[in-house]
């Protein structure tokens, strides 16, 4: 898959400013909010930033854009750090924006210097009231002719705590006829007694995004600062900010942000989520979370793999959930161990084996040679899926029914002679004759079958718990619905099987590596498993699903 890819618009930007010597070199960053967890939406952002550095020999930083102190927490810092690792980057600076507070508070003294900021006591109503609409201009506010001595005094005063909270704010001056909205003087400092999980209660006024993402990326000498389609119209103030306080020129470019199919993906839903518990927390295998996708199984390299395949665009799109599990599927296709195991079991009685024998087969690891193989221990009592046998075959049936014949994996082809069912119905043991010259690999038999079926040898079959997924949202696009997003999720999103019986060799699984349920589609081992109680978690079945109905349980 290695065609030559025609470069993407910021590759394009970044190969024209090398060769024009703007600059030497190019620094990016990526600058996460810490008030939640990463998605996948933020991988595409992540694999963008790292990716266009690395490609071109520059350096990424990462800059916690902590310059809110409500909703912000170490727990997410710590998280973000560990995704970013997980996913395979590595950043030449961890920053925080707070840390350029004292810098980002000079700034707002030498525009108030320059004339360019005053301090307004307007309560936020007014202050949305004067602002006008697209369509008609705003109006000044009656601070706006305040003195430069003043508006310093007041501004320090505000830093000392000496007001309220929504009391006074520092705006910058513009122009309140402006056509971009944002241009009308907007906000540059609000004063917020809040509690900083850096810098602790230093400080009761913090700067608004607006006035400190573009300063912060001038301090590090970013040469390309890249974020979504909703900054395209901030980028007049970023770049009137850096003009009127001349610190080095970043430029602002923006892509679209990645949507996907049956899931949100804004913080704030995700939250939501977590803390209404319709989902067991931010790593929940069905959350779009990089924790969560993690903890599904899915690998860093088919994450990658994922964003490479939906490019940068320029214009918002909703990408099929089902691309991203093309990728992990392919991927694993090529790395899964091959394993056993049955879901929902029926005992096989083979009654021509000898009792208490016990055989070791061998069996591929992989789809060739290459992984190696192991051996299976075969007996007279075997569990299968139920799914695979009927009692009154349908047309085109090659697994077992009365009288058909089928093969065992890396076993032996068997007849079906008998069944027994319980009190009510249902199968309960399937009674077979096995060929003995048709052993796998040593088969003299002559007798050709069309079907081949999985089993586990019951006697020596461990058992596990097996959570399957599905799709968190029973609609494409919950967040384009009308009413509450909450309303759309699937409610058989998850379904548990209590009692799996798994090879014993998957007894020594770890959380690390991925496997091949044959048959029935990728596992991983859940972070809920103990040695006493295994757990296995679906990653993604082995054909796509897409377009069947919602499953009811
Ligand atoms: P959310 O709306 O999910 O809270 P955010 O943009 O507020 O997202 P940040 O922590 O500020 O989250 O995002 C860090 C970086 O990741 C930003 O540069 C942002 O543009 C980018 N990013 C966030 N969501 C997506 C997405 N869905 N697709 C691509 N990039 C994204
Ligand atoms: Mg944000």
């Amino acid at each position: 898959m290695s065609e030559e890819k025609s470069l993407n618009f910021l590759e394009e930007i970044v190969e024209n400013d090398l060769q024009s010597k703007k600059y030497k070199s190019i620094i990016t960053r990526f600058p996460p909010e810490p008030n939640g967890y990463l998605h996948i939406g933020h991988s595409k952002a992540i694999c963008l930033n790292f990716g266009l550095a690395a490609k071109y020999g520059g350096k990424t930083n990462l800059r916690f854009d902590d310059t809110n102190p409500v909703t912000e927490d170490t727990e997410y810092v710590e998280s973000i750090k560990n995704d970013i690792k997980w996913l395979g980057f590595n950043w030449s600076n961890e920053l925080y924006a707070s840390d350029y507070f004292d810098k980002i508070y000079s700034y707002a003294v030498l525009l108030i210097e320059k004339g360019l900021a005053y301090v307004d006591d307007s309560t936020s109503e007014e202050i949305a009231r004067l602002k006008g609409t697209p369509t008609e201009p705003g109006k000044d506010s009656i601070y706006r002719s305040r003195s430069i001595e003043e508006n310093i005094l007041l501004f320090s005063e505000m830093k000392a705590g000496k007001y309220k909270d929504g009391e006074k704010v520092l705006r910058a001056k513009i122009d309140m006829t402006h056509t971009n909205m944002l241009m009308r003087d907007p906000i540059i400092y609000r004063i917020k007694h809040a509690h900083h999980h850096r810098t602790g209660d230093k400080w009761c006024i913090y700067p608004m995004y607006d006035f400190a993402h573009g300063q912060s990326d001038s301090i590090e000498n970013i040469t390309h600062s890249i974020c979504t389609l909703e900054f395209i119209p901030h980028r007049e103030l970023y770049d009137w900010l850096i003009e009127k306080l001349e610190i080095f020129p970043s430029h602002q470019y923006e892509f679209a942000r990645l949507n996907m199919t049956y899931t949100v993906m804004s913080k704030r839903k995700l939250l939501q989520l977590v803390t209404e518990g319709h989902v067991s927390g931010w790593d929940d295998p069905r959350m779009p979370t990089i924790s969560g996708l993690r903890r599904k199984g899915y690998t860093p390299e088919s994450i990658r793999t994922f964003c490479d395949k939906i490019g940068i665009a320029k214009r918002e799109n909703l990408i099929d959930l089902s691309l991203l599990e093309f990728c992990v599927r392919e991927d694993l296709n090529s790395s899964a161990k091959r394993v056993m195991a049955v879901l929902d079991p029926v005992k096989l009685i083979i009654t021509n084996y000898e009792e208490g024998k016990t055989e070791e087969l061998k069996s591929e690891n992989g789809p060739d040679e290459s992984m190696g193989f192991r051996f299976l221990p075969f007996s007279k009592e075997l569990w299968i899926e139920k799914e695979d046998f009927m009692e009154v075959p349908a047309k085109k049936w090659f697994r077992l029914a009365p009288g058909a014949m089928v093969r065992l994996k890396s076993a032996y082809i068997v007849k079906c002679d008998d069944f027994i069912k319980d009190s009510e119905g249902n199968i309960k043991e399937i009674h077979c004759t096995y060929i003995p010259e048709s052993k796998s690999g040593h088969d003299t038999s002559g007798i050709a079958v069309k079907g081949t079926i999985h089993w586990i040898s019951a006697p020596h079959a461990a058992s596990a718990e097996v959570r399957l997924y599905d799709r968190l949202f029973k609609v494409e696009n919950p967040s384009a619905e009308e009413g509450d997003f909450k309303e759309h999720i699937n409610p058989y999103s998850l379904h548990i099987i209590k009692n799996a019986f798994i090879e014993s060799s998957l007894k020594e699984a770890n959380v690390n590596e991925r496997y091949q349920f044959i048959r029935k589609g990728y596992f991983c081992l859940d972070t809920d498993s103990t040695k006493d109680h295994l757990v296995f978690n679906r990653t993604v079945t082995l054909k796509d699903a897409w377009g069947k109905e919602v499953k009811k349980a």
